[in-house]
């Protein structure tokens, strides 16, 4: 018999399996706190239910659960966790701590249908979407290990894994409700960031949800053309539709989207650059976060040098933004952004 996923059912759906069975009420709570809370792998593992009912429960149901498959640890502390999925497939997901915060920065869909050029895991296929559960266990994952590799609460959540999270909406969004939950880790979505390569039409379906978290486009060029080379996506998100989306997030939401630029040696990092992203955020409520590239086979972009960074950034604050430049971390074990693509992983069925 094929048994169905017990994480897929709801609170109100275990309380009317368990009403259905003759069982007490308050065994639904337990049963969901062990399976949430505690994010058991097995009944078994639920000991103040009695074995009768553990022998029922798995008669009925399973229990999915991802598994550590492969780990490795920067010299800079940054943990890169090579994940094996419910049907084996593997995904990475970063735990990246600093002086201030720990960020948990976790996978939405196993490779990614999007071919940005300066990406690693756009050379991997799309396979298939993440389940919200695949994805709410890799931040309790990352929560776990912070906790006991380096005493860390887990402060914050990015999903910058692989994959494009607003290609899996449904399951990203059930997995933001969950993580949020007091039924479940109770985080505050304002420590949460999705991060979109920019699918205009689904920012604005996020905006009507009024949703809570912070958002993060992968801008990289205020210019089209330019735009259109290093991410195809742009071909049918023009930079006006996201202009309007973006505004229309913030209307609706209060909150301000989050501008991410790599810095790319000569593509990206003139002053005429840096003035069209001046335009841009003239047009956007935003901040603007540079990115150092991370260099990746098969691709012909390098990093900017020093001085043309700071030349930018000069720029830009001469221009009256507020600017941020974010180092990169975890790069001696391919961690850092756009580097993840199942590298050292042996196998991946
Ligand atoms: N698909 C989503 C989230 C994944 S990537 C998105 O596009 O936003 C997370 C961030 O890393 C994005 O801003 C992405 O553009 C950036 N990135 C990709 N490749 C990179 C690289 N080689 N160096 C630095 N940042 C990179």
């Amino acid at each position: 018999m094929n048994k169905s996923d017990i994480r897929h059912l709801n609170f109100e759906q275990i309380q009317d399996w368990v009403l259905d069975n003759q069982l007490s009420k308050y065994r639904a709570q337990q049963i969901y706190d062990w399976l949430w809370i505690k994010n058991i792998a097995s009944f078994e593992e639920m000991t103040d239910i009695p074995k009768a009912l553990r022998e029922k429960l798995s008669e009925n149901f399973e229990i999915k659960q991802i598994v550590s498959h492969h780990i490795q640890v920067s010299k800079d502390r940054t943990i890169k966790c090579a994940i094996r999925l419910f049907d084996k497939n593997i995904v990475e997901s970063v735990l990246i701590p600093t002086q201030t915060r720990s960020t948990a920065c976790v996978s939405s869909q196993v490779g990614c249908s999007l071919d940005c050029k300066f990406c690693a895991t756009a050379q991997l296929k799309r396979k298939r979407n993440l389940d919200y559960q695949e994805i709410y266990q890799q931040v309790y994952f990352i929560k776990k290990l912070a906790y006991e590799k380096y005493h860390l609460p887990l402060t914050n959540i990015v999903y910058m894994g692989m994959g494009e999270p607003l290609l899996n909406y449904t399951n990203v969004m059930k997995s933001i409700e969950m993580i949020t939950s007091p039924k479940g880790m109770g985080i505050s979505p304002q420590r949460i960031t999705v991060s979109t390569s920019g699918i205009a039409k689904m920012i604005v379906k996020m905006a009507d949800q009024y949703v809570k978290f912070n958002l993060a486009l992968s801008l990289h060029s205020a210019i089209e053309e330019k735009r259109k080379q290093i991410m195809s996506i742009s071909e049918s998100n023009h930079i006006d539709m996201l202009v309007n989306a973006l505004n229309y997030f913030y209307e609706k939401t209060g909150n301000r989207p989050t501008l991410e630029y790599v810095m790319l040696y000569e593509l990206n990092d003139r002053i005429e650059d840096a003035n069209a992203l001046i335009n841009f955020c003239r047009k956007v409520k935003s901040k603007v976060n540079l990115i150092e590239y991370n260099p990746i086979d098969h691709v012909p972009f390098k990093k900017t040098t020093k001085e043309r960074l700071n030349h930018f950034v000069q720029h830009l604050e001469k221009n009256k933004m507020i600017v941020t430049v974010r180092r990169s971390r975890g790069e001696d074990i391919d961690a850092a952004c756009g580097q993840l693509a199942n590298k050292n992983v042996l196998f991946s069925v």
